[in-house]
């Protein structure tokens, strides 16, 4: 059976990412940290396609955890299964000026956002070598490619991301795995909640904010045959807001 992974499948892009994922045809590994309700939901839209949905809880940010979970369940189903696509989704953002920025809020940003791609993309590319094919996709962001102030711990996270997209993509070329990320700007989601619309849309070439739906379009597409000769690449998906 042919699985994707998506870090973070429970709520916002990464639920998108796993239907979408579903209707190309895979069946999905559902990683979230604590938000049950949310992961059922997810769930019932990947068995709506018709496709088998299985939910992983764990941390990404948590080396154990991950083993236990992911690596187990990797063990158990081993003669039976392959992860073709991995998406590294789950993120978190604690914003405040330099200035004002705790140690603690600096350490958990980069703990989820840089240290749960380590974990995960450790065990699944492994997987992915024996079987010569992946397909390894990771959700950053504009501020890692631009900056943001009042985001440095985020940005820092994402760009290091970026950095190591376009490093992983160089080593494992041959086994014909690609690694690619996805760089959203403003998309709706829980995420952006307290982000005012009204007040930043003027900004946007496209006058609005993205739909996830349109963010898991283009993993579809990096997941997809369709992009075999794309690797180290960053895919904006941003309406038009640069700089
Ligand atoms: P979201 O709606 O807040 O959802 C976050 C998802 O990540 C949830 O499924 C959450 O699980 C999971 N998660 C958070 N921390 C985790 C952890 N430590 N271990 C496992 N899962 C964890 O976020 P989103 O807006 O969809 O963002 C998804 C990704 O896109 C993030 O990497 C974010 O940085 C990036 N991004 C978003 C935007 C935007 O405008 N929304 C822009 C640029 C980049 P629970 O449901 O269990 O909490």
């Amino acid at each position: 059976m042919k699985y994707a992974l998506v870090t973070g499948g429970s709520r916002g892009i990464g639920r998108a990412a796993c239907v979408k994922l579903a209707k190309m045809g895979y069946n999905i590994l559902i990683n979230y940290r604590s938000n049950n309700e949310a992961a059922e939901e997810t769930r019932r839209l990947v068995e709506a396609e018709g496709k088998t949905a299985v939910l992983m809880q764990f941390d990404v940010a948590d080396g154990q955890a991950v083993k236990e979970v992911l690596a187990t369940w990797m063990e158990t189903n081993k003669e039976t299964m392959s992860i073709e696509v991995l998406v590294n989704n789950a993120g978190i953002r604690k914003d405040n000026l330099f200035m004002w920025m705790e140690e603690e809020d600096w350490n958990e940003v980069l703990d989820v956002n840089l240290k749960g791609f380590y974990y995960s993309t450790k065990l699944v590319f492994k997987h992915m070598l024996l079987k010569r094919y992946g397909r390894i996709i990771n959700v950053v962001s504009l501020s890692g490619i631009k900056g943001m102030a009042g985001q440095l711990n985020y940005a820092a996270s994402k760009a290091a991301v970026i950095g190591a997209t376009k490093s992983l993509a160089q080593e494992v070329g041959r086994s014909k795995i690609t690694v690619n990320a996805v760089a959203p700007g403003f998309i709706k989601t829980d995420m952006t909640a307290d982000i005012n619309e009204k007040e930043f849309k003027s900004r946007i070439p496209l006058r609005r904010f993205g739909k996830v739906e349109e963010v898991a379009a283009v993993i579809g597409f990096l997941a997809s045959e369709d992009a075999s000769y794309v690797t180290g690449e960053v895919i904006s998906v941003n309406g038009g807001l640069y700089t």
